[in-house]
């Protein structure tokens, strides 16, 4: 790259009369140009990620910091009278749904930064995950166009190298997309558009269809293996020709990933591949696949573990059928040879009553496993895969999340960044370890670092009057919970603490409360009723609150819509308090709380996925915990009923009574079927996420915050703890621990 060539291109870059769509092509083509003109000789050794979401968020101030032109492109067009500000309105490329997209992307990131050969495989889907509107509180979907107003100048379609995927009743055209990835090395990731005829195009239309019909699943089969079919041959007929047919050697010059059980069927046709079109054995095939194969796994709920009726499969993919019962035979037969039991070989099988596991071949392949935090690895290894744990202790590993701190940090936080880099010099912008020489006791540090915290949350609160038309308090402590909605992430703990404050404040129990604001964001599943249900619940809460005169000058609930990646970017610096509150053992790891903590939030929840380690790095003082503990988890529900709970503990019982007493509307019955859910046995587990139960001790927690926060000093020195603690959470270490232990490279 010359940046002295770009930024020459930058200058004569013409301002006048051109839209700021034009601009933003222009700009961008600039930026690529100098990318892809750099050349860099092919690695002896590459690892492939494969995944069926990136969520990538937007690529423009990224990509101009990773270049090194971002402050002076800024100044560039400013003196031209256009701020480069413009461009966050530009659509975030969101073709994922939550942590684990947006890991995809945060590894990419890392492994350019570092200079590790990492290229990322999915799917170009044409609308990305939908945008979320109100109406009456209740979400509503729209179609996520993202390419419609502003193209995707950050990609290159490479029509020559299209590749044909065959199902039993259609072929398919997969065409690359590649988006390179610039750092130290300039990476590929390589998305596929499906193609060919409206049927086909199908296959990449939408990020995960509804997968409770038939149709729905075959689609989604569909698309699960049309990207890691079309990556798989490429890099296998590659391969192929490079070697004459070869293979001893592939497993030392490739390296699989996958990211969750999604891109599985790549396992499948690498074995077709290797037999049908090179005529290896099967076990040769296997062997070489067992070599080159890994497998995370990022989640432990039994709803999200794949397992494809087969019949389905058989239906579209009859080769790959053959050949996924061929390796449940082969795998059956090594584990008799081992010596397991009949039961063991059964909890282990690749097929199972007609369906196959996706996760148990991933393991079966798979050269090392690995879980996304300490807790999540050791519960891998206890129950979810216990006896693959039993026969292959080595294969498993954890490699806790991270997060990139160029996005997370010097891009969200450009006034930390520079704090950062007026104190240190810029060493901590490649190694954030540097950060633990910021002394938190100091009161210059301090008071820096508390005015940067008032800053981003004056910025916070006027994009949310923009965005939602609704004012914050300005001198109240900023509580946040943004994730996707889920009942294991306890968004209702949360919207009923609130309601307990509100009953509290009115009736006047709480003379020394300071100031707070709850900012929720999070998208609910479109098919997920309940889920749906709660953020209609809280959306009315935000109403009562908001509009009580009584209190809302003290305590006020904000919901922001369509929370994403840019929104986040924005959210994240200005909040004070993080909320983790996961039922224990959830959560597999969590990647919100570390953008947090790196930027300086105290984090407020329970001992779950990463926020154990996170508590542990920030030295414990400096967050809140409470609830309860994995350990105790099994013990507390032996003798839970949560009506009985709930009857000794009155203030709860009102708080869970707005359910039923017409507090809110409910036409449609949605909160009875919450209420129902928290209370009444013929749900197999009420109250399975234990909300009731956390619900008094997350509220002392957030009284103690409330009080602590009133010492201006002691919490600034909390968040700064945070803060010049996060460099364990960097997605850099996190691709230096795949780069060493598994992938060798
Ligand atoms: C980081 C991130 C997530 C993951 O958040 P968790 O709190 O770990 O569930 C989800 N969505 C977006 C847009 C993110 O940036």
């Amino acid at each position: 790259m010359n940046r002295d060539k770009l930024i020459e291109a930058l200058k004569a870059i013409d301002v006048a009369g051109k839209t700021k769509e034009e601009l933003y092509a222009e700009i961008s083509a600039a930026c690529m140009e100098e990318i892809l003109s750099e050349r860099q000789k092919a690695p002896a050794r590459c690892a492939y990620y494969f995944s069926v979401e990136y969520l990538m968020g937007r690529m423009f101030y990224n990509n101009l910091l990773a270049l090194g032109v971002l402050d002076e492109a800024r100044e560039i067009f400013a003196k031209k009278g256009f701020d480069l500000n413009a461009f966050e309105d530009v659509e975030d490329a969101a073709l994922g749904n939550g942590g684990l997209g947006r890991l995809a992307a945060c590894y990419l990131d890392s492994a350019a930064n570092e200079g590790y050969p990492l290229y990322g495989f999915g799917i170009r889907y044409k609308y990305g995950l939908f945008r979320q509107k109100f109406v009456n509180g209740e979400q509503v979907e729209e179609a996520d166009d993202w390419l419609r107003t502003w193209g995707d100048p950050w990609s290159v379609r490479k029509e020559s190298e299209k590749i044909e995927i065959n199902f039993a009743d259609m072929t398919v055209s997969a065409v690359p997309y590649d988006m390179p990835i610039y750092g130290k090395s300039v990476n590929t990731l390589r998305l596929f558009q499906a193609e060919g005829s409206p049927e086909a195009e199908k296959i990449s239309e939408y990020l995960y269809p509804a997968d409770d019909t038939e149709e729905g699943k075959l689609l989604r089969i569909r698309q699960e293996y049309f990207f890691s079919a079309a990556a798989m041959r490429q890099i296998v007929r590659d391969y192929g020709k490079k070697y004459s047919g070869n293979f001893g050697g592939f497993p030392e010059h490739c390296v699989f990933q996958l990211n969750d059980t999604h891109a599985v069927f790549a396992v499948a046709e690498f074995l077709r591949l290797l037999t049908k079109e090179y005529r290896f054995t099967f076990t040769y095939a296997v062997e070489i696949a067992k070599k080159t194969f890994n497998y995370t796994n990022h989640t432990i709920l039994p709803e999200a573990l794949e397992c494809w009726d087969m019949r389905l499969v058989e239906r579209i993919l009859p080769e790959i059928a053959q050949i996924l019962k061929r390796l449940h035979l082969y795998a059956k037969r090594e584990w008799e040879a081992g010596g397991c039991s009949p039961a063991e070989i059964a909890e282990m099988s690749v097929m199972r009553r007609g369906r196959v596991s996706m996760a148990n071949v991933a393991v079966f392949v798979s050269g090392k496993v690995n879980g996304v935090a300490e807790i999540h690895t050791k519960i891998l290894k206890a129950q979810l895969f216990s006896t693959f744990y039993k026969h292959y202790p080595y294969k498993f590993l954890n490699v806790t999340n991270g997060v990139t701190p160029r996005r997370w940090l010097m891009l969200c936080n450009e006034e930390l960044a520079r704090f950062y880099d007026k104190s240190l010099g810029l060493k901590w912008r490649s190694d954030l370890n540097e950060l633990r020489e910021i002394h938190c006791t100091n009161e210059n540090n301090l008071s820096e670092f508390a005015a940067i915290k008032a800053i981003k949350k004056q910025q916070l609160a006027a994009y949310i009057e923009s965005k939602e038309g609704v004012k914050l308090l300005p001198n109240a402590m900023y509580v946040t919970q943004v994730k996707r909605l889920h009942e294991y992430k306890r968004q209702l703990m949360t919207a009923f603490a609130i309601l307990h404050l509100y009953f509290d404040l009115k009736d006047g129990k709480l003379p020394d409360f300071t100031p707070m604001v709850f900012i929720f964001g999070a998208k609910a599943a479109s098919g997920y009723k309940r889920a749906k249900a709660i953020i209609k619940f809280i959306n009315d809460i935000a109403d009562l609150v908001n509009g009580d005169e009584d209190v809302n000058a003290r305590l006020q609930v904000v919901f922001v819509r369509n929370y994403d990646v840019s929104y986040a970017e924005k959210i994240i610096p200005g909040t004070d308090v993080s909320l983790q509150v996961s039922t224990a053992g959830f959560e597999a790891s969590g990647t919100g709380n570390m953008k947090f903590m790196m930027n300086g939030a105290v984090t407020l929840g329970t001992l779950d996925g990463a926020n154990i380690e996170i508590v542990d790095a920030a030295g414990g003082w400096g967050n809140y915990i409470f609830g309860a503990k994995v350990t105790e988890i099994e013990k507390i529900k032996e003798s839970y009923d949560p009506s009985e709970f709930v009857a000794q503990n009155l203030k709860i019982k009102r708080v869970t009574d707005t359910l039923t007493d017409g507090t809110f509307g409910d036409e449609g019955g949605e909160l009875k079927e919450v209420y129902r859910c928290l209370f009444e046995q013929t749900y197999n587990s009420p109250d399975h996420y234990l909300v009731l139960y956390d619900l008094p001790k997350y509220l002392e927690a957030l009284l103690i915050a409330n009080r602590e926060y009133q010492d201006k000093e002691l919490f600034a020195r909390k968040q700064l703890m945070n803060a010049t603690h996060s460099a364990y959470f960097s997605s850099d270490r996190a691709i230096r621990e795949y780069a060493e232990k598994i992938w060798d490279l």
